[in-house]
Order: structure tokens, then C-alpha cells, then sequence
């Protein structure tokens, strides 16, 4: 079997994609090479190493021999010798997994230097001083991810080795007045060295191997082992990445950006990832290694003219310094996007005034984006119009609907300072210093901005769960400005203003000093940091030229209607304005929340005969009268499918005995007299209860006023010269009888207003389908339906038996436990609630084949549920109105898909 995949050369074993196996970063290390865009040579140990190693503890027994065999490869191509005294050869061992997971797993750098190797690399490179340097750099790494992380050492006086390292580090500079790193003298690096490797046998009980075969196999291990680091399975339970997948190991020659002035290395992507604008845009540092641009320690240079920021404005760009290789970058970047049809992410190190490609993945990029990069690269003929819409995800979506923060409010605001705009939008909330802080905070229900010197993946959780991250160093690709743009978060990084204590948790910002808890905003589109917080406004959807152009596609290639779930004439024109054309569900019930309908909401409720029932609610009808004119003439000419009252009563009942005075105060009724109807009226089930129908059934004169509302609105509306479309919709029915039994009250007061207006009018009668027997006999309720809505609330609680109101205390553990795969409220239960939908709809359309019918419950505006939908052949979804976009997208990919 095959374990490891050569690359180098121009030649690649693998001679076609294979991220299952190779990982991202090893399947387009091969493709570039195939590609003739200069990569060190190297060797890709696949993710099957990886799952077998996690299974048996051990690596297949031909491992070491491929590994060797690799080897002796990339020897030959690079003239160089692994161990080699006179000419040894170094390589970089790193992870790789099949979905690129940034910053998650290790990566160890420089094996291979020993004692024995140290000279023949101070002949080759002429540089005494780069090879301690990358000597001690290695002992770093090795002891921190291999000798400590790998074997699950918890760090005795709560430092890592790493940071005892670094006091010694900062202890000899301090002692000898050096202020930077590259004041060190190659005297000080061999001390160095030599303190380290004490420290480290000190601290971890253990020798820093001086053996160059050791310290590879050292670092693979300890690569594979970090598949299952904290950080890791933190993201990819995030991200949703199956921990089977595994990573993949890449060993590959070391070429180094530290040789000196001609050596650098730097980090860009193809096109903007913050705004999508087709600009070639990075960074880069001189006699650097590629960590130093990603860990943001040092500000970066900017690549080109273009990807200039007020920190970087008069630093050098590659462009004006170098111009030939900068040419030559230019020409890789521009074959690559043409490639792989998508933005990229690319490494690469000059050494010695040589070009290397060190990694090459698709960009992270936020919401907006993703937009505009699919829909300029569909223009620019680079993808077709169904890759554009299938490369935008809901998520990016959901992004951009973002809220910023309001220009009026940050024109008075206090300007603490200003870093780099690495995540657009706006965000507010208390500051705190700690990624756990973050999470404590968070569960006490308050809004957090993460505030840190620089963000590593170790803070992934708490940077997840914050409205907004603000970070004092790195650059507009360090980790912090990469990971927030994946989640399309609020970001600032590179903030050199900030000055944090985190020991007192406080920080000072151009001279202001705040405390943990205190409130900041952060303007991510332009960096600038506020103290307070500031409203936030809307996103501007309107004026945003690319996610009208996604839209207009979505709604082309869409075979399902788009519909909202609004109960207010500002919420349906919200969704009209997001592309909804028409309501799916307006809850009649909803209407009654404020504090004078209530009154007489309840007083309907608990009236005891008839008279009093009808007198109250006489009250509502004007209400309800001018609701339904402002939804109907919203919406018009739309259809709108007003659902008759379906209050579980428990809700509008009083509960309070000062709710109990008021309400006897302002309806004359005996306090006694209600505290007695509420006992009676008192449910052991309510969502079981009298709700839904049977309201309307046991009281007409509700069914009637309700009637009576909308269709005098309607009459009004036609002699306005509108074209108001209603649909009547009874709730919760479970036999044609019930339904019947409501149809009659309603034609009869459609009848009445027409003929008492002297118009005719069209409108619809239809119901909700929420009980599993409304399904079973879907055919009888047909023959008294015009359409059907699925509210796939209720038919989930109904199938499951699982009360919706009630599953916080289960579901988590059900989930966790993978009793079930989804909570079944947000994603359809495709094999029972969805099997009993697709009952109904084929019963209900073998009587009445020209039957409408939609889906109201909240998987209405769930991706997966809506593709589930669209493949059973349902008319529309309704959704509320944030989510309209969502579904317009959802619903053409689904057809997209279902063509397939
Ligand atoms: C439903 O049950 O799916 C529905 C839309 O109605 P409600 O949520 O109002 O019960
Ligand atoms: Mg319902």
C-alpha cells in the first residue's frame, strides 16, 4: 500500500487531486509542482497513516521505508544529503488536513540540525549566525510540540517550555541592552542554544535529540498527534469537521527567508479576502521565516502599492524593492487563480534571491466577499453562473446582513485609535483579556469584545463565541484577521496603541485606560476602535451591486417560492425589500401582545357566555381591521395567508395577582370571577389543548370576527385600487370535518362583505398541516383546501412527542450522544416528519392536483430543509424575513443540485 506521495522537480506521484488522501496542503503542493511553479521538494505521508496511527497506536510497518525511499528523492534533487556533515539538507514537517484548518495543528521547522550537521550548514550558507539562529528556533519547536504537547506534558509552574525558553530569551537580552532579536550576535545564538537544551532537559526530564533521523520521526509523530490537540478538535467541532478525516503529513526541504537582506517570505492572496476587489494583496517581511508573518510579531510589509495600510505607509513594498520577483510572484498568483478558478491563499520565501511557492489553498474570505469574488469571477468567464452560486454558502450570506455601526452615532464617538480593518461590520461589547474569560462571560448572557496582544489558536473558543476581536499587533493575515474573516466577524488587529496588563486586566489605549467589563465598538470596515457602545444600523443590502447580481441568479435558477413570516406591515415590507413575494404565515395571535389588545384578548378569553365573549371581541375587530389592511397592502399584490387565531390560552392568561387587579380594573370583571375562570380554563397540556381549531370551533363568533377583519380590509383595499391577495388559514386541524366545519364560517362572511360592499374579491381557504393525522388523511382535507401549509413546528413536536417548548433539557445531551444527528426543530427529520409530509403532499394532490403548498415552521428558512423540500415538490417556504435571502439561495442550489 502507499503511504507517502514524492513531489519535486516538476514531477509528483500523485498525478491528480487528492485531498481525501494527501490533504489539502500535500494534494496542491503536487499540483503546483505538476503546475512547474517552484516548490521545494518534498513528501506527502497520507491522512490513512494518520487514522491508522490513531487506531494502533503505531504507523504501518512499510511506512519507514517509503519515507526513506522519499527521501533518497528529494537528496538527489536538491544535491543534498538528510544528515549529511559536509552538505546536509533540512525539512520542515507539517500538517494537513483535507479542509484547511489555520494554525490548528503543528508544524516543526529546521529538522535535522545537530552537532554533527551545524558545520557542513555553516560551509553551505556562508552564515554562522542564520544557522544558530535556526538552531535555536528548532529547539523551540521540537521541545515545545514534540517532547511537550505530543506527549501530553502539563507544564509544571503553569509555563509551557516554550515561554521558559522565552525568559531566557528576553533575560539575555535584557542583560546585554539588546532591544531586538537581530541584535543578537552569532556568540550569543551558540550561548543561547546551549541554555535551551539545558532548560529543556530540566524542564522535560528528557535529551534534545542529536540525531537528525530521530528528530524526523520525532515530528511526524508529534504532526499526527495534533490532529487531536485541543485546538484542533475545538475547530473542527466548529467548523464540522469529522475527526475520521485525519491529517496528512508534508516533509519538505527547507528553504529559508532569514539567509539575509536577499531572503524573505510573506503571505498573499490573489484577490482582497476582506472586500473581494480583484487586487493581488500581501505581505512580506526580509531575513524572516513564515511564522514571523503569520504570529503578526513583527509588522509586515506591504506586498504592492495596493496593500498599503496606515501601519505599513512607509515601509517598503516588494513591488518597489524587488520588481522582478515580484513579477514573477505576480505571473504564479494569476496561473493559479486560473487553475483552481478560486481566490488563493499562497506562502512563499525568497532565499537568496530565489523564488519558492510554499503553500498554496483556497482564501478565506468573509461574506462579502465571497460575493463579490463569484460573481466578478463568473463576469470575468473564469467560473460558469452555477459554480458562482453553488461557491456561495449560507453562512456567507448571513454575513453580510451584518450589522455596522451607525455613522451618526460614530460621528460624536470618542476615537480610542485605529488598527487594521481585518473583518468588517461593526460589533459592541465588554471588553475581557482571555479567550476563557470570553466563554464565562458569554454564558452570563453579556457581549464581549476579545481583546489580545495577538491571537494564537489556542484563544479559537473564545474568539468563536465573542461579538468582536481587537488585537494589538499582527497583520491583515495573521491568524487573528484569518479566522475572523473565515466566521465573517468584526475584527481589528495590529492595534499598536494598546497597551495590555493582562495581570490586572486592564489595558491603555493612546493614554485611556479601561477595565475588564468596560464597554468598547469596534468599526471592522475601518479599523477604528471606539470607547462606549455605539448603536449599530442595518447592513445596506440595496446599494450592495454583487448581492443584488447573486439574487438575481438564485431567483432564475429557483424552482420553489420565497415567502416570509411576518405579523406587522414593517416586517412584510422589511421581507418584500429582501425578495419575499408574499406571507406564508401571518399569526393573527401575535397582534395581541400589546398592552391594551391584551385586555381584550383576555377578556374574550374568559368570558363565560356568548354575550360577553361577542362584546369583547367587538373590541379587537377595528384592531384587526387595520393589521390586515397595512399587511394585505404591504404585501399586495402579493398573497397573504393569514392564520386564525392559534393561542395556547396559557399564554394570555393573567398570572400575576397584580395582572389579575388590573385586568378586573380595566374589565369591570370580579377579581374572584377571573382568578375562577383561569382554574377552570387551566390546561395540564396546553400545546395539546385548546388551541388551534378547536378554538374557532367551540367559539364562531372568533372565527367570524377574524373573517370579517380581513375581508373588510380586502374591500377597502380594492376600492383604494390595490390588489390585496388574502389566504385564510385554520390551524392545527387533524380531520377534513374540522376543517369543514371552518370553511363554512369563513365563505360566509366573505359573502357578507362582498355583497354588503357591492364587490367581488378573490381569496383562498387552506390550512396548516401539523398533526401526523392531517397527514394520514391528507386526501379528506383536500376536498376542502385550496392550499396547504406545513407547520413543521408543531408536526415535529406532534411526531417526536417531543414538546417544543421543553427539549433544552434533552436535546444537548441527545446530540452530544448522537441519539440524533440535528436538533430535529432546526433541520428537518427528513425520515419521519419529512416522510409524513411527503404523504401528505402526494394525498392531498391526488385530490386536488392544483393544491398550493408551502412550509411555515421554522425549517423554512433552514438550507438542508429547504433542499428537502424543494426535492418533494412543495410550491413555497416561508421564512422570516432576515432569512429571505438565505432561502432564495438555498432554494437554487437545491434545484442546482437536484439537476445533477
Ligand atoms: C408551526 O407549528 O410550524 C407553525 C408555523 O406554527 P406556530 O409556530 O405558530 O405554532
Ligand atoms: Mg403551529
Amino acid at each position: 500500500m502507499k503511504f507517502v506521495y514524492y513531489f519535486g522537480d516538476g514531477q509528483a506521484d500523485s498525478a491528480v487531486p487528492q485531498k481525501e488522501l494527501l490533504g489539502g496542503k500535500g494534494a496542491n503542493l503536487a499540483e503546483m509542482t505538476r503546475l512547474g511553479i517552484p516548490v521545494p521538494p518534498g513528501f506527502t505521508i497520507t491522512t490513512e497513516v494518520c487514522t491508522h496511527y490513531m487506531n494502533d497506536d503505531k504507523f504501518p510497518a512499510q511506512l519507514e521505508n517509503q519515507v526513506l525511499e522519499s527521501l533518497l528523492k528529494i537528496e538527489s534533487a536538491m544535491k543534498q544529503k538528510f544528515a549529511s556533515t559536509s552538505n546536509p539538507l533540512l525539512v520542515s514537517v507539517r500538517s494537513g488536513a483535507r479542509q484547511s484548518m489555520p494554525g490548528m495543528m503543528e508544524t516543526v521547522l529546521n529538522v535535522g540540525l545537530t552537532s554533527k550537521t551545524i558545520p557542513g550548514l555553516i560551509k553551505q550558507s556562508d552564515d554562522e549566525r542564520f544557522v544558530y539562529d535556526a538552531y535555536r528556533r528548532l529547539i523551540t519547536m521540537y521541545s515545545d510540540v514534540v517532547m511537550e504537547k505530543a506527549q501530553n506534558l502539563k507544564p509544571k509552574n503553569g509555563k509551557g517550555i516554550r515561554q521558559e525558553l522565552e525568559i531566557i530569551l528576553d533575560k539575555y537580552k535584557s542583560n546585554h541592552n539588546y532591544t531586538e532579536d537581530t541584535d543578537l550576535t552569532t556568540e550569543d545564538l551558540k550561548i543561547i542554544s546551549e541554555l535551551y537544551k539545558t532548560c529543556v532537559e530540566d524542564v522535560l526530564g528528557e535529551i534534545f535529540p542529536d540525531d537528525a533521523t530521530a528528530q524526523l520521526w520525532g515530528a511526524i509523530t508529534a504532526v499526527f498527534k495534533s490532529w487531536n490537540g485541543k485546538r484542533a478538535e475545538t475547530y473542527r467541532r466548529i467548523e464540522n469537521i469529522p475527526s475520521e478525516w485525519g491529517t496528512a503529513v508534508n516533509v519538505q526541504t527547507m528553504v529559508f527567508g532569514n539567509m539575509g537582506d536577499t531572503s524573505a517570505t510573506g503571505v498573499a492572496f490573489t484577490r482582497n479576502p476582506a472586500t473581494g476587489e480583484n487586487q493581488f494583496y500581501g505581505e512580506w517581511l526580509a531575513n524572516a521565516q513564515g511564522e514571523d508573518v503569520v504570529a503578526g510579531i513583527r509588522t509586515p510589509n506591504p506586498l504592492n502599492q495596493y496593500s498599503r495600510t496606515s501601519e505599513s505607509l512607509d515601509l517598503p513594498s516588494l513591488e518597489d524593492i524587488n520588481n522582478q520577483i515580484y513579477t514573477v510572484l505576480d505571473k504564479v498568483k494569476t496561473q493559479l487563480e486560473v487553475h483552481y478558478h478560486d481566490m488563493q491563499d499562497l506562502e512563499f520565501t525568497i532565499q537568496k534571491g530565489r523564488l519558492w511557492m510554499l503553500q498554496t489553498r483556497t482564501g478565506k474570505r468573509n461574506g462579502a466577499a465571497a460575493i463579490r469574488i463569484a460573481m466578478d469571477m463568473m463576469d470575468e468567464g473564469l467560473i460558469s453562473e452555477n459554480e458562482a452560486l453553488m461557491r456561495i454558502s449560507p453562512k456567507n450570506i448571513d454575513e453580510i446582513m451584518h450589522d455596522t455601526v451607525d455613522p451618526e452615532a460614530e460621528k460624536s464617538a470618542l476615537l480610542l485609535a485605529t488598527g487594521l480593518p481585518a473583518g468588517p461590520g461593526g460589533a459592541t461589547g465588554q471588553i475581557v483579556f482571555t479567550a476563557e474569560d470570553a466563554e464565562k462571560w458569554i454564558q452570563k448572557g453579556k457581549k464581549v469584545i476579545l481583546v489580545r496582544n495577538e491571537t494564537s489558536p489556542e484563544d479559537i473558543h473564545g474568539m468563536h463565541v465573542a461579538s468582536g476581536i481587537l488585537t494589538a499587533k499582527g497583520g491583515m493575515t495573521s491568524h487573528a484577521a484569518l479566522v475572523a474573516r473565515g466566521w465573517g466577524k468584526c475584527c481589528i488587529v495590529g492595534c499598536s496603541a494598546l497597551n495590555i496588563d493582562f495581570d490586572n486586566k486592564t489595558l491603555i489605549i493612546n493614554d485611556k485606560s479601561l477595565n475588564e467589563g468596560d464597554w468598547v465598538t469596534l468599526n471592522g470596515s475601518l479599523g477604528n476602535i471606539y470607547s462606549g457602545e455605539l448603536s449599530l444600523k442595518e447592513p445596506d443590502l440595496e446599494h450592495n451591486q454583487y448581492f443584488k447580481k447573486l439574487m438575481a441568479l438564485a431567483d432564475r435558477k429557483r424552482k420553489l417560492g420565497i415567502r416570509t413570516n411576518a405579523d406587522s406591515p414593517e416586517d412584510a415590507m422589511r421581507a418584500r425589500k429582501l425578495g419575499a413575494t408574499g406571507i406564508g404565515l401571518c399569526r393573527t395571535e401575535h397582534m395581541f401582545f400589546e398592552p391594551e389588545r391584551i385586555s381584550a384578548m383576555r377578556e374574550m378569553i374568559l368570558a363565560h357566555n356568548e354575550a360577553s365573549r361577542r362584546k369583547a371581541i367587538m373590541k379587537l375587530l377595528p384592531y384587526q381591521r387595520d393589521d390586515f389592511y397595512g399587511i394585505l397592502k404591504a404585501m399586495a399584490p402579493y398573497p397573504v395567508t393569514i392564520r386564525l387565531l392559534d393561542p395556547p390560552l396559557h399564554e394570555f392568561l393573567p398570572h400575576t395577582e397584580e395582572q389579575i387587579e388590573n385586568l378586573s380594573h380595566e374589565t369591570g370583571i370580579n377579581s374572584l370571577e377571573i382568578k375562577s375562570r383561569i382554574t377552570t380554563l387551566h390546561e395540564s397540556n396546553p400545546m395539546l389543548g385548546h388551541r388551534g381549531c378547536r378554538l374557532g370551533i367551540m367559539y364562531p363568533e372568533i372565527t367570524e370576527m377574524q373573517s370579517r377583519a380581513i375581508f373588510e380590509a380586502t374591500a377597502k383595499l380594492i376600492k383604494e385600487g390595490e390588489k390585496p391577495f388574502p389566504e385564510v388559514m385554520i390551524p392545527l386541524v387533524g380531520s377534513d370535518t374540522e376543517l369543514e366545519n371552518q370553511k363554512i364560517i369563513v365563505d360566509q362572511l366573505a359573502n357578507d362583505v362582498m355583497q354588503r360592499e357591492s364587490i367581488t374579491f378573490d381569496y383562498l381557504i387552506g390550512t396548516m398541516i401539523e398533526l401526523p393525522r392531517a397527514c394520514v388523511t391528507a386526501n379528506q382535507i383536500a376536498e376542502y383546501a385550496q392550499f396547504f401549509s406545513f407547520g413543521t413546528n408543531d408536526l415535529t413536536q406532534t411526531t417526536y412527542g417531543f414538546s417544543r417548548d421543553d427539549v433544552g433539557s434533552f436535546m444537548p445531551l441527545y446530540i452530544d450522544s448522537k441519539i440524533i444527528n440535528n436538533d430535529p426543530f432546526q433541520s428537518i427529520d427528513e425520515l419521519g416528519v419529512g416522510e409524513l409530509i411527503k404523504l401528505g403532499v402526494q394525498k392531498g394532490r391526488s385530490t386536488n392536483s392544483k393544491l398550493k403548498i408551502g412550509v411555515c415552521g421554522e425549517h423554512g428558512g433552514d438550507p438542508d430543509s429547504i433542499s428537502f423540500f424543494n426535492s418533494i415538490g412543495l410550491d413555497y417556504v416561508s421564512c422570516s424575513p432576515y432569512r429571505v435571502p438565505i432561502a432564495r439561495l438555498a432554494a437554487a442550489q437545491a434545484t442546482l443540485k437536484s439537476n445533477l
